[in-house]
This record gives C-alpha cells, sequence and structure tokens, in this order.
C-alpha cells in the first residue's frame, strides 16, 4: 500500500482523494476546517441571499469511508525528509504527497481593506462575510457600490465581474439608485481582450462603471475613496477590495519550492514540485500559469490520481471559468496553447452553470462516476475544436 497524505480537503484535495483505489492506497487528508466550501457560492449568498448552509458540508461526509480524515493545521512540510507537522503537534509520514492548501487572501497588504471587509464584508472570503455582504447591500438605497481588484493573480478570473452583474440586478430588484463600479488593474473589462470585448457591452447595457488601469494602493476609510498606483481616486459608499493572493504561510522545507509570492513552484503538466519526484501541488496554491480556480484544481487532482497509479497523464491547462450576468452566461475556456476563445454570452449556458453548481458535492463524492460526462464535456469543447469559431 502506497501511504497519501493530501494537505486540504478543499475543491483539488477531496476529488483526488476520492479518486485514489481503496486497495493500492492509504490516503490520509488534513484539513484545518470542518467544512468543505464551495467558494462560488459567495456570490449566491451575497447577491442572491442564498444561505450559508446551502453551500458548505463536512469534509468527512465527502470522503469515502475508507479515507482518513485528520482535523489539524498543517505548520510546516519537510519535502526532504517526507515528514509534516502539525499544529495539534502530530507529525505525519508519506509516500507520496499532495499539497492542496488553496490560496491565502491578505486583507492586510493594503491600508484599510481589513476595515472595509469588517464593516462590509465581502464575496471572496468567507461564506460568513458573503452573508455579511448581502445585508449591507440590502440597506443600501443610494450611492456607489465598487469592486475593486488588488492584484491581477486572484481566483475565479470573473468573480468580480460576476460580482458586479449580480450585484446591478439586485439593486434593480430592490428598486434603488446604487451605481455599481468596477476596478481592474487590466487595460480592459478583463484581462483577456477576447473576453473583454465581449462584455464590453453588457457592462455598458447594464450601466456599470468600469475604470481600467486602476490598481489599488490604499483605502481611506474615513474619506471613503480608494486611490490607485496609477492616481486615480474612486469614492464609494459600500466597497469591497479583493486582496492580494498568495501561497501557503506555513514553512515548506527546502524553501526554494515557494516563489516571491509563497506560491509551489510546480511542472505545469505533471503537477510535480520542482526538484521532487515524491510531491505534488495542485489548485490554487501552485505558480501553474493559469487561471485559479476549482475546475483547475479537479483536473489536476485527475492528473495527479493517474500519476500516482502510473500512467503518464498530463495537465493542458484547460480552465472552464464561468461568468455569469443574471439571466446569461459564458465560459471563458483556453488551455495552455490556445489563449481564451471567442464566446458568446447565451441563456443555454446560464442553464448550464446551474447545472455544474448542482453536480458539486455528487462531483465531489463519485468523481469516478461524473468523469465520463465531464470528460466528453471536455472533448466537446476543447479549444482546439472550438478554436477561431468559438462557442
Ligand atoms: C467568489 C468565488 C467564485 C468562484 N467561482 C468559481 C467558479 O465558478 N468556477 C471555478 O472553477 N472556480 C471558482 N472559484 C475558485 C475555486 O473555488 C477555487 O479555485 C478552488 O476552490 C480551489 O481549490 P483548492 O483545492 O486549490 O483550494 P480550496 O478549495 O481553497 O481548499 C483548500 C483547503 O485547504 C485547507 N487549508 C488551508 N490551509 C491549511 C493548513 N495550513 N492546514 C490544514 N488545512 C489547510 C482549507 O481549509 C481548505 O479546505 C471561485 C472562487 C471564489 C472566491
Amino acid at each position: 500500500m502506497k501511504k497519501v497524505l493530501i494537505l486540504g480537503g478543499g475543491g483539488g484535495g477531496a476529488i483526488l482523494a476520492n479518486l485514489l483505489p481503496e486497495e493500492e492506497f492509504e490516503v490520509t487528508v488534513v484539513d484545518r476546517d470542518e467544512y468543505h466550501v464551495f467558494q462560488p457560492g459567495n456570490l449566491f449568498i451575497a447577491f442572491y441571499g442564498d444561505s450559508v448552509e446551502k453551500y458548505r458540508r463536512p469534509i468527512r461526509t465527502l470522503l469515502k469511508p475508507h479515507v482518513k480524515l485528520i482535523r489539524d493545521e498543517v505548520t510546516e512540510v519537510n519535502l526532504n525528509d517526507r515528514k509534516v507537522k502539525l499544529k495539534g503537534g502530530k507529525s505525519l509520514e508519506y509516500d507520496y504527497i499532495i499539497i492542496a492548501t488553496g490560496a491565502n487572501l491578505d486583507f492586510d497588504a493594503i491600508e484599510g481593506n481589513r476595515e472595509i471587509l469588517e464593516s462590509y464584508g465581502d464575496f471572496y472570503s468567507t461564506l460568513e462575510n458573503a452573508e455579511k455582504l448581502h445585508k449591507t447591500l440590502k440597506e443600501m438605497r443610494e450611492g456607489r457600490f465598487v469592486i475593486a481588484i488588488a492584484d491581477p493573480i486572484y481566483k475565479c478570473p470573473p468573480g468580480p465581474h460576476k460580482g458586479a452583474f449580480l450585484s446591478s440586478t439586485l439593486f434593480e430588484r430592490m428598486g434603488v439608485d446604487v451605481d455599481v463600479v468596477l476596478a481592474l488593474p487590466f487595460p480592459h473589462a478583463y484581462p483577456s481582450k477576447t473576453i473583454s470585448d465581449i462584455i464590453e457591452p453588457e457592462l455598458e447595457r447594464r450601466n456599470i462603471e468600469v475604470h481600467t488601469f486602476f490598481t489599488v494602493d490604499s483605502i481611506d476609510v474615513e474619506k471613503k475613496r480608494i486611490y490607485s498606483l496609477e492616481g486615480e481616486e474612486l469614492e464609494y459608499t459600500v466597497a469591497t477590495v479583493i486582496p492580494p493572493h498568495e501561497g501557503p504561510e506555513y514553512k515548506v522545507e527546502p524553501s526554494e519550492v515557494k516563489d516571491d509570492s509563497n506560491y509551489l513552484k510546480i511542472d505545469k503538466y505533471t503537477c510535480l514540485i520542482e526538484g521532487f519526484d515524491d510531491a505534488y501541488a495542485i489548485g490554487d496554491c501552485t505558480n501553474a500559469p493559469t487561471s485559479k480556480s476549482g475546475v483547475t484544481a479537479h483536473l489536476q487532482a485527475e492528473v495527479v490520481a493517474e500519476r500516482l497509479q502510473g500512467f503518464d497523464a498530463k495537465y493542458s491547462g484547460r480552465t472552464n471559468c464561468p461568468l455569469i450576468t443574471d439571466g446569461m452566461g459564458l465560459f471563458i475556456i483556453s488551455d495552455y496553447d490556445h489563449p481564451p476563445i471567442p464566446v458568446r454570452l447565451s441563456r443555454f449556458k446560464r442553464l448550464l452553470e446551474d447545472l455544474f453548481v448542482a453536480t458539486y458535492w455528487d462531483a465531489i463524492r463519485y468523481p469516478e462516476l461524473w468523469q465520463p460526462i465531464f470528460h466528453a464535456y471536455f472533448e466537446a469543447t476543447s479549444p482546439a475544436k472550438l478554436g477561431e469559431r468559438g462557442w
């Protein structure tokens, strides 16, 4: 039996644990939290008023019975000695390790950002903060709701845009005169010009005010102003600033396996941590040059599961990030060889997104059952096949 230690029972870690056959692997998952959180649920709580309970499940209930779960916090990983230290004092050993502890959101990196998080809530950090943001927005009668992005690398690249579209619908339904403002550090309304050209008319139609080349520098909570490195300033009534993200805070030996933002340096195809053949990292904690998304974590988990079983599987860099307005949707589809392909907003894709959300818990519990369906979808919508024609 190969001893596999998976750090993190989120999108990547839980799927990987469930994909490893119990006849061949002794699998242990370590997570500091009791719950696995479906993070896109933040949007539905903040802007639709859904309940927190809908978007979290105890990790134990998602893992197959043979998978061992330890509830504790990882404090140190030594890849040279194959040892992991936990806050509770335990030390764990392994034959193979997979680090899947996600990205950390640094609310203290920008002056004033923790204060606005505590005052208004947000839709990136926790389900409870999303609930708080919903309460804040429901009390607005006029003014400006500003969504700003502090750093170009953050999870779910269309997340802030979804927030802008869904909040504008919320205010419309409330019948209040609140302006929605989106401030981004990019030259266009979306990191990719192709996607930007598609969504700009929709942003305009909704009267969403877009500020490009706006890299958040600081926030003056007294004056209610956000200042950018480029010298612009934005006034807000309520604001949420998606903070800079980084990789694991805990110590990893050798330290060279982390980059300047603490992300784990991996081979983008195999997910092996640089310099090791028994250590992988998947999901938001890596420096893979692709979107930080649940789909990425899922596909990387499949690749690692196959590699641990002796197959030469490789991750293509495929992304499938959904961008939804209230009634329409599109998927941002790319891979390492293809930038985002042209896509159209449609009601059918909004429905597909709802289907993905509805299948989420089942797909985590029984990834082997959903694999053929997802693979058929990914095959049919591969960037190489859709190419210039788009979808
Ligand atoms: C608002 C929003 C909308 C999103 N929408 C989408 C979407 O539509 N589609 C999509 O594909 N992706 C979406 N994402 C992104 C997606 O949720 C993440 O990319 C995905 O969850 C990453 O999976 P992961 O396994 O890398 O990390 P996570 O799911 O974050 O899991 C990390 C786990 O590690 C645990 N952990 C962390 N540190 C430690 C430690 N020191 N010790 C022990 N345990 C630890 C955590 O408790 C957590 O359970 C969205 C994200 C947000 C915030």
